[in-house]
């Protein structure tokens, strides 16, 4: 078989996966009018992903891949993925938390965070976590904290290269005035990055994370490039191979227009290769930290449609997948579109005419939508609506706008026998949780100020 063939095969292999699962999620009762919302994770796909990472950066480079936790926080999901040879990126002491539940050892860490405190600091050095520093009073607080002593793990400068925003400006880290990193073009920056390498021994990598979603690999590999010329730079200037890793962050592009993974890591190596010859040669360590690449295709939110109705001539399904699953699909629709598919009440593709129709979620407020004018066959209460691509940043980061629960999560599989099996990833919450986790325990505390 042809790469390309193996490529779209694999592809409509995961399609028969889902489809699969949508079905038997309905016949287990995972998904029905008790549990009207929920998310279903391939197993199957997720490893896919990160066998086809592996692949893409093999060559004379030692590469540790890392995982940016808060694409899927997840700790059976990060145990999977520990489990595949990954390490984990973290950015707060809930993903530093996760990740060491999940079982991923000190050494298999990266903590990038932009408001660490000393506190987390002190964690990080005590136990040789790779650490990336985000600014020059970071370095100081360092500084004070190992007084003198060396550092027991890699610690890394984040850079912010500044070639500019990809297509969603809240998802581009290295425009001129962002907050990440140090910005190198800069009047000064770069010699005073220079002079802090210098001063410091143990500062040993650098870390430039371009930008997630929107970001063109052109401009990703033009950023990395930046920070590469630099290492080279420091390393020249200093007269010693100082710095021995790069960290290349993640941002990896999903295709959320189409079923098929476009770009993909190869085609990313390419460009980085192409952009970058150097890099690869092993002199440095490479560190990469995708997030939305390794999961968003695997995952489907799926949810009942509990209604149907038509407002000004336009039809409306309304389910309970919104804002509280698709938050920046609800706030930012442009931006973030999603594939919706349409399924009957038992799971199965529906046929049938077509009309345009808005999938709405549960929330109270108007723009509480998934997807608007889609051309999708005709929908009846009971359906099973789907929306694709919802493996990162969708079940896993929930919003509790009007104080929804989060939703079950479940991992698939189609085992020898042929048919699907199911792990519970995270329980649904319930609502009884919802309350006590709304001061429920402190219920009369502003009565009793009054009170007083
Ligand atoms: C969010 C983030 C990532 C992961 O980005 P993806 O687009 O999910 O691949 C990696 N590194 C850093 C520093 C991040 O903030």
């Amino acid at each position: 078989m042809t790469s390309g063939s193996a490529a779209r095969s694999a592809v409509e292999q995961r399609g028969t996966r889902r489809a699969a699962a949508l079905v038997r999620a309905v016949e287990d009762g995972l998904l029905g009018p008790r549990s009207p919302v929920v998310g279903l994770l391939d197993v199957d796909g997720v490893l896919a992903a990160v066998d086809a990472l592996n692949e893409a950066f093999r060559g004379p480079a030692a590469v540790r891949h890392t995982f940016a936790a808060k694409a899927c926080g997840l700790v059976p999901v990060l145990r999977l993925l520990a489990e595949a040879g990954m390490g984990c990126e973290v950015a707060s002491p809930g993903e530093l938390e996760q990740a060491l539940a999940a079982g991923f050892t000190y050494d298999r860490l990266v903590f990038d965070s932009p408001a660490k405190t000393v506190e987390e600091l002190e964690f990080a050095l005590a136990h040789g976590i790779a650490i990336n520093l985000d600014n020059f009073q970071e370095m100081a607080r360092v500084d004070r904290l190992l007084a003198g002593r060396p550092a027991a793990g890699p610690i890394g400068l984040r850079v912010n290269p500044q070639v500019g925003a990809g297509a969603i400006d809240a998802m581009s880290t290295a425009t001129a005035t962002s907050k990440f990193g140090v910005a190198l073009r800069d009047p000064g920056a770069v010699d005073e990055v220079v002079d802090a390498f210098a001063r410091r021994p143990w500062l040993n990598r650098l870390h430039a994370h371009v930008g997630s979603q929107g970001c063109p690999l052109p401009l990703i590999a033009e950023g990395i490039r930046a920070a590469y010329e630099l290492a080279e730079r420091i390393n020249a200037q200093l007269g010693r191979a100082q710095i021995t890793g790069l960290d290349i962050g993640g941002g990896l592009p999903v295709n959320f227009a189409g079923e098929d993974d476009r770009p993909t890591y190869a085609d990313y190596v390419t460009e980085l290769r192409g952009a970058v010859p150097g890099l690869f040669d092993g002199r440095y360590t490479l560190i990469t930290e995708f997030g939305r690449s390794l999961l968003a295709k695997s995952g489907t939110v799926a949810t009942v449609v509990e209604y149907t109705k038509s407002a000004g001539g336009r039809q409306i399904a309304v389910t309970h997948a919104g804002a509280q699953v698709a938050t920046r699909t609800v706030f930012m629709p442009g931006a973030w579109p999603l594939r919706v598919g349409v399924f009957d009440a038992a799971g199965r593709p529906k046929q049938g005419p077509t009309e345009i129709t808005d999938i709405a979620g549960p929330c109270c407020f108007a723009g509480d939508l998934t997807a608007t004018g889609r051309e999708l066959p005709a929908v009846e209460p009971g359906d099973v609506v789907a929306l694709h691509d919802t493996g990162a940043y969708y079940f896993s980061s929930h919003f509790s706008y009007n104080s929804l629960p989060r939703p079950a999560v479940y991992g698939y599989r189609t085992g020898a026998d042929g048919r699907v099996h199911f792990a519970l990833v995270r329980e649904a919450q319930s609502v009884r949780e919802v309350v006590e986790e709304s001061g429920l325990a402190q219920a009369g505390a502003l009565v009793a100020l009054r009170a007083d």
